[in-house]
């Protein structure tokens, strides 16, 4: 789903927001640590100072301009992210599906912890269709809305078997018919199960967007559509990732991490939250060595750079 770099190269100030992506993966709190002697001899003056933001005034924006900065945001947050991928753990079409329907209203970490123990007893759609639902709903329960989700899944689990042969359909019309599935678990899907195109409008993605004036819409489905028509859609399913990513780690619904941002050049919303780079550091989040429960960790590279995690990841924005 990056983190300032000013402690390796304070002094540089930079404008290309691939560097400061390279900046954002090298300031972590074990390089901090290791570099804040010769740190504090240089006194990195230009690193405290606010990213300077060229984003334009939307009202004066064409459409055109809005199409270029749409995707060069994109193609910057594939630089920072490019092991981007879902963040639930699966194995198959049916545990997809069935994560996604219980990753709302909760973190995928949750999920992730969950899930082994639903499918280590429940591998296949008949057995979760056939299961006993207050034994499903104790193993749910930490996901919050457990009956709900119980009902979701051994219903969605049922019409599985009974109208789709026990396969998870690969069609956006077959997958909203079932129980518990939206166009959002349905792009999900489509789009990791089956490689099919598909925008994921959750939380994070209709707030970065808004921020970033790609659309004034509120309405998911007015989103995914105004969204849809900056990019070709082969583009779609890693956009998806990749706006995803930067909510969870540093454009946060409460306190974005302006100061610590590769983007921060592109985003109208630039000081919406922190401009200061080491008080914006402290924002990110991150999970040290890797990302539990995901399927892909990021290269390692990209950890010896310093893409070292401050706290655990899940807690939502
Ligand atoms: S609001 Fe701040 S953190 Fe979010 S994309 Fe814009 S500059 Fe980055």
């Amino acid at each position: 789903m990056s983190d300032p770099a000013a402690a390796e190269k304070p002094a540089q100030k930079t404008t290309n927001p691939a560097k400061k992506a390279a900046s954002v993966r090298k300031a972590s709190p074990a390089r901090k640590t290791a570099a804040k002697k010769t740190a504090s001899a240089r006194k990195p003056t230009s690193a405290r100072k606010p990213v300077a933001t060229t984003a334009p005034a939307p009202a004066t924006e064409s459409h055109t301009a809005l199409v270029r900065r749409a995707r060069r945001i994109n193609r910057e947050l594939a630089e920072v992210y490019p092991y981007a991928h879902p963040e639930l753990d699966f194995e198959n079409s049916f545990q997809l599906i069935v994560a996604t329907v219980l990753s709302a209203q909760t973190t995928d970490l949750r999920v992730n912890q969950t899930t082994p123990t639903l499918f280590a007893k429940y591998p296949t759609p008949e057995d979760l269709a056939g299961a006993d639902p207050e034994v499903v709903e104790e193993i749910l329960r930490p996901c919050g809305f457990f009956r709900a989700k119980t009902k979701s899944v051994i219903g969605l689990s049922k019409a599985l078997v009974e109208n789709h042969g026990g396969e998870v359909p690969g069609r956006l019309e077959d997958l909203v018919k079932l129980p518990g599935v939206g166009r959002k678990t349905a792009f999900v899907v489509l789009g990791n199960a089956f490689g099919r195109p598909g925008i994921t409008v959750d939380t994070h993605f209709q707030r970065l967007v808004r921020r970033w004036k790609w659309t004034e819409a509120t309405d998911p489905d007015k989103i995914e559509t105004a969204v849809g028509a900056l990019f070709p859609k082969s583009e779609w399913t890693m956009l998806s990732h990749h706006v995803i990513f930067h909510g969870r780690r540093i454009c946060h619904a409460r306190k974005p991490a302006c100061g610590a941002c590769p983007i921060a050049p592109l985003c109208p919303a630039f000081g919406e939250g922190e401009t200061d780079p080491e008080k914006a550091a402290k924002l990110l989040k991150y999970e040290k060595g890797g990302f539990p429960g995901q399927r892909l960790n990021p290269p390692q590279s990209y950890l010896d750079a310093g893409g070292i995690p401050a706290r655990p990841l899940g807690a939502a924005g």
